[in-house]
C-alpha cells in the first residue's frame, strides 16, 4: 500500500515538472536560457525524460523519437535545470554546474 502510494506521488511529481517545463519554455524563455548556460554533458538517447510521468505516444524502438525534426520545446531544452534531473540523475548525461563556480572561473579568465 505505501509503495504504491510513494509511486502514485512520484507519478504526480513527474506530472508537475512536465507542466512546469511547458510554463517555462513558453512564458519564461530567460529562465530557460539562463540555466541551459550552466548545462553540461549530453544526451546519451537513454529515453528515460521521455518516460515520465508516462510513456511518450511518440517513443519509437531503441528510444527514438518518431517526431524529432518537430519534436516540442519542452523536449527540445530537456533537462532545463537541475530539477528536472531528480529522478534522472544517474541515467542522464546531462547535469548542471554551480553558477557561482562559473562566475570565478570566468573571473579568472
Ligand atoms: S534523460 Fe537525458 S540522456 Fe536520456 S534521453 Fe533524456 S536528455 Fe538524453
Amino acid at each position: 500500500m505505501l509503495k504504491s502510494v510513494a509511486y502514485i506521488l512520484k507519478k504526480l511529481d513527474e506530472g508537475w515538472g512536465k507542466l512546469r517545463r511547458f510554463y517555462l519554455v513558453h512564458y519564461r524563455e530567460d529562465h530557460v536560457q539562463r540555466h541551459l548556460t550552466l548545462r553540461r554533458g549530453e544526451c546519451r538517447r537513454c529515453g528515460s525524460c521521455c518516460r515520465l510521468m508516462f510513456r511518450c505516444p511518440h517513443l519509437g524502438g531503441e528510444n527514438q523519437c518518431n517526431i524529432y525534426t518537430c519534436r516540442y520545446k519542452q523536449c527540445i531544452a530537456f533537462p532545463i535545470d537541475d530539477r528536472d534531473l531528480k529522478y534522472l540523475r544517474h541515467t542522464c548525461g546531462h547535469h548542471f554546474v554551480n553558477s557561482r563556480e562559473v562566475e570565478k572561473a570566468e573571473a579568472v579568465r
